[in-house]
């Protein structure tokens, strides 16, 4: 199992795309701007994409991905993309993107019958199987519903996670639960530097204080990539990162990288 960081951005510049992760060749998770780096054909190969919440930096992708490939699948006769999120997020997506005004709706496009998108609600707590691949569904604590994902690694890998937060602020559900796992990386926003700390607070994002506060409820040395840093803060953020005594192993996320399960 492999998993490609698209984008690990908080915002957009050049060279900077935000979330998005391509497990193996056929699985998104997050749809930010990184997916517009991939060629039309490996679009094409995209049957899932799961999303952690409704903010446009996750999910624009999928309206023009939808537009990009559909003609593509249904030639090929593929079936429609499965667009698995919390209910609150479809219903977001349905009214605020796929609404006519914003963009077509996609759910009934080219044919109310064979949409290229079905929208497909899960539940924190919720283990999907995609293929034979396990993801759990993960509490995040943000301003809108949210969620993060755990990629079970399988038997081969002893079932060692791959672990997403998604955005979110500090979460002790998320490390109650992270106890009874076994992780092979933890992929876990920092989205502001301590300088903007109450930012943060309001915003539900973590800055490197509070990331050592929630690391600290995490046991053993695991290898820990920080996410979601905005162009220009990176230095301030991983200064803030690399300051924390911690046993973990911290490093900046970057674009292009590839985590092995
Ligand atoms: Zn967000
Ligand atoms: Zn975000």
């Amino acid at each position: 199992m492999n998993i490609r960081v698209l984008g690990c951005s908080g915002a957009i510049a050049a060279g900077y795309k935000t979330t998005a992760f391509l497990l193996d060749d056929d699985v998104l998770i997050d749809a930010g701007t990184g997916v517009g780096d991939l060629p039309l054909d490996a679009l094409a190969a995209i049957d899932h994409i799961l999303l952690t919440h409704s903010h446009l930096d996750h999910v624009l992708g999928i309206p023009l991905l939808a537009d990009a490939v559909l003609r593509l699948r249904a030639a090929a006769g593929r079936p429609p993309i499965q667009v698995h999120a919390l209910p609150q997020t479809l219903a977001a997506l349905q009214q605020h993107i796929f609404n006519g005004a914003i963009w077509p709706d996609f759910t009934r496009l080219p044919s109310r019958e064979a949409p290229v998108l079905t929208l497909h609600p899960f539940q924190v707590g919720d283990r999907l199987d995609l293929g034979g691949r396990a993801i759990e569904v993960l509490s995040a604590a943000h301003t809108v519903p949210a969620v993060g994902f755990a990629v079970d690694g399988g038997a081969a890998s002893g079932h060692a996670h791959w672990v997403f937060t998604g955005d979110t602020g500090p979460n002790p559900a998320l490390w109650q639960r992270l106890a009874q796992l076994r992780l092979s990386h933890l992929v876990i926003e920092t989205a502001f530097s301590d300088d903007e700390m109450e930012l943060a607070h309001v915003s539900q994002h973590l800055c490197p204080t509070e990331l050592g506060r929630e690391l600290a409820q995490l046991a053993g040395s695991v290898d820990v990539r920080i996410t979601h840093i905005k162009p220009g803060e990176m230095d301030a953020v991983m200064a803030g990162v690399q300051a924390l005594s911690s046993p973990h192993r911290l490093s900046a996320l970057q674009a292009g990288q590839e985590m092995v399960l």
